[in-house]
């Protein structure tokens, strides 16, 4: 099949290269010129684990090619996917709709013959009325059908992801339009995944319902960790006894420093916007963004509380400032809340991140860089675990002690064990336990 991706960032890359893989003809799409002048050069603009490999394949097989020039690539095409960005919207937290609306207006103009348009960017619901509407202002005569296929990938696993998904939704009553997605998706059929068709509506809203879904969840368990700080309990130990229990499920049950990323904080805030507007609240999920939202930044006083209150001139070193382990993205981290929180107070921040370092310097001012984390931990005051980078698991304690100007470790993601930090002498500090 030849199919186009509009948008090549962290979903549109993954989804093309991944198609390639599949043996479609596939075209990314971007507007960036630069990115896509690295990516045809065999580059690649964000760290993703396995991407480069499967992009330099693709390339070399022919079966996938990289433009700015969406006109060229969309004539002639089976099915073009939009994957571009939709930020929340700056002042009130809508979807920023104007890059799927600006692609639907240059895929429209582009046109020939039978073509599916696949909304894969995470859309309010109606937005594939939308893009159907706006190709059929531009072009009255095209022959066209809009179908609706969120994408469920993480960053950091996304090829895994995308090559072996729990399900892939396909929203869509056009009979061409779905006989086209089934051969997209035939390889992963064959591959036993289970592929779910729905009405276009339907698949827009499971995709917000499943990031909220998510965050609730994690939601809850930073609460539960909160009272298992006060009563003594251990928030591991609880976690583990209800994620037993099927109906709960062992994920996404891992306390921490409050969810962040490029999907959760933006999703349930538009979740809830598209809640007003049908005036049908959701209560449960204003509560969550709400508790998120507390979180990142209590977990800043967490650490000035662990140093008497006062951190005035002392320097704390932060592991880890991406959302997550195994990517570079920044959006809403919750490291961002947390270093603010501290400087704000008047702490000097030294950090180190195995890869995230180039974009929190875009997001985050006044703090000093190491590309060794023990170089951050030097002369510092404390030393806060913030994101769980498997490089962050067997720290060499001994070594930390001797360097720490005072013998603390807060760390925000509960990968140590409190008996081993505190037989290297230093003083253990995790949430909810
Ligand atoms: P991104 O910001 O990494 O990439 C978007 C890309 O689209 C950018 O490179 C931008 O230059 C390009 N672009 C914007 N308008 C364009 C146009 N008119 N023509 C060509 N290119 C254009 O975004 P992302 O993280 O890949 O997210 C894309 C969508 O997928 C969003 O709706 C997001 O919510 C959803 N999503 C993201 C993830 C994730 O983990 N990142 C997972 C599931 C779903």
């Amino acid at each position: 099949m030849n199919l186009v991706v509009i948008g090549s960032g962290y979903v549109g890359l993954v989804s093309g290269a991944c198609f390639s893989d599949f043996g479609h003809d596939v075209i990314c799409v971007d507007k960036d010129e630069s990115k896509i002048g690295q990516l045809r050069d065999g580059g690649v603009p964000i760290y993703e684990p396995g991407l480069d490999d499967l992009v330099r394949t693709g390339i070399k097989s022919g079966r996938l090619r990289f433009t700015t020039d969406v006109h060229e690539a969309v004539a002639g095409a089976d099915a073009v996917f939009i994957a571009v960005g939709t930020p929340s919207r700056r002042g009130d937290g809508h979807a920023d709709m104007v890059y799927v609306h600006a692609a639907a207006q240059e895929i429209a103009a582009a046109l020939t013959g039978f073509t599916v348009i696949v909304n894969k960017s995470t859309v309010p619901v109606g937005t594939g009325d939308e893009v159907e509407r706006i190709i059929r202002q531009t072009s009255p005569d095209a022959d066209f059908t809009v179908v609706s296929n969120p994408e469920f990938l993480r960053e950091g696993a996304a090829i895994n992801d995308f090559k072996r998904p729990d399900r892939v939704v396909i929203g869509g009553d056009d009979q061409r339009g779905l006989a086209v997605m089934r051969e997209v998706y035939r390889p992963l059929v064959i591959g036993r995944s289970t592929v779910v068709e729905m009405s276009r509506r339907s698949a827009e809203l499971t995709k917000y319902a499943g990031n909220a879904f998510l965050a609730t969840k994690i939601a809850f368990i930073n609460e539960i960790a909160d009272l298992c700080e006060k009563v003594g309990a251990d928030v591991l130990e609880v976690a583990y006894g209800i994620g037993l229990d099927n109906r709960i499920g062992s994920k996404f049950l891992h306390a921490g420093p409050g969810y962040g990323g490029s999907c959760f904080p933006k999703d349930t805030l538009a979740l809830l916007k598209t809640a007003d507007d049908f005036d049908t609240p959701q209560r449960i999920v204003e509560a969550v963004v709400n508790a998120n939202d507390r979180r990142k930044r209590a977990m800043g006083r967490k650490v000035i509380d662990v140093l008497d209150g006062d951190v005035r001139g002392r320097r704390i070193a932060i592991l880890g400032l991406t959302f997550k382990p195994n990517t570079d993205d920044m959006r809403d981290a919750p490291a961002i809340a947390i270093v603010r929180a501290l400087q704000d107070a008047g702490a000097q921040v030294h950090a180190h991140d195995p890869v995230g370092m180039e974009q929190a310097k875009k997001v985050l001012s006044n703090v000093i860089y190491h590309d060794d984390p023990y170089d951050a931990m030097d002369s510092a005051h404390a030393v806060v675990i913030v994101t769980e980078w498997d490089s962050f698991r067997a720290l060499a304690l001994p070594r930390i002690k001797s360097l720490l100007l005072q013998p603390v470790m807060v760390d925000l993601r509960n990968i140590y064990s409190r008996d081993i930090v505190e037989a290297a002498g230093l003083t253990y500090y995790a949430v909810g336990r």
